[in-house]
C-alpha cells in the first residue's frame, strides 16, 4: 500500500523526519496518519488493499474524503465490506482521484454537472483564490452545499475554492419585480369576484 506517510512510520507510531516535515508544513495532517493506521491494520483481512495508492485521507463537513491515484476507487469499492466498516468509522466516505488538479476535483464533486467557469486570482501574499461558478438549475444535481463543497475542494487542492452559483446576485436584484408580478396577480385574481 501506498500511503502519504511511510508505512514504516504508522506502523512504529513514529514519524520520520521527511513524513514529521511533511506534517509541521501542512502538507498532511495528524488525520492522514490516524487514518493510514486504521487502513493499514485492515490490510490483513483485506489483502486486496495492499494495490491502493492513497494520496490523502481528510475528514471535512462530517464526511471521509480519500484522495487515491486511479483505479483505487474501483479497488476500494469493490470491497463492500471494508467500504461498510470505513463509512460506519468515519461518515459517508468520498473518493476522489487524483492527480490532484482543481479541475479533477471539481468534477469529481459536481458529477453529473459540469462548472460554468473558474475564476482564479492571486492574492498579494502570493497564494491563489479560485471562484467556481455554477449552474443555479443544477442545484438539486450537486449533493453538497456551497459550503461543504468549499471545504472539501480547498482541502483536496490546498488553495482556497469557493463555489457559487451563476443566478443567485440576480436573483435578489428580481425580488422587487416578483413582489410586483405577485401584486398584479392577486390584484387580477380577484376581479371576478367582484
Ligand atoms: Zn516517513
Amino acid at each position: 500500500m501506498r500511503l502519504p506517510v511511510c508505512v514504516f512510520d504508522v506502523e512504529s507510531d513514529m514519524l520520520c523526519p521527511s513524513c514529521q516535515e511533511k506534517l509541521d508544513k501542512g502538507e498532511i495532517t495528524q488525520f492522514d496518519v490516524d487514518f493510514c493506521k486504521w487502513l493499514l491494520e485492515r490490510q490483513k483481512q483485506f489483502p486486496a488493499i495492499g494495490d491502493l495508492s492513497l494520496l490523502r485521507a481528510l475528514r471535512v463537513a462530517d464526511r471521509l474524503v480519500l484522495i487515491v491515484k486511479k483505479k483505487g476507487r474501483d479497488l476500494l469499492l469493490s470491497e463492500k465490506e471494508l467500504m461498510d466498516e470505513m463509512g460506519k468509522a468515519f461518515g459517508r466516505v468520498l473518493i476522489i482521484e487524483g492527480p490532484l488538479s482543481l479541475r479533477s476535483v471539481v468534477k469529481e464533486l459536481i458529477h453529473p454537472a459540469v462548472e460554468l467557469g473558474v475564476n482564479s486570482l492571486f492574492l498579494p501574499d502570493r497564494t491563489r483564490e479560485n471562484i467556481v461558478v455554477l449552474r443555479s438549475e443544477d442545484k438539486s444535481r450537486i449533493p453538497y452545499s456551497l459550503e461543504e463543497l468549499r471545504l472539501i475542494a480547498s482541502a483536496a487542492v490546498g488553495e482556497s475554492v469557493l463555489f457559487q452559483y451563476q443566478e443567485e446576485t440576480k436573483k435578489t436584484e428580481e425580488k422587487p419585480s416578483d413582489v410586483f408580478e405577485e401584486r398584479m396577480k392577486s390584484f387580477t385574481q380577484k376581479q371576478p369576484k367582484r
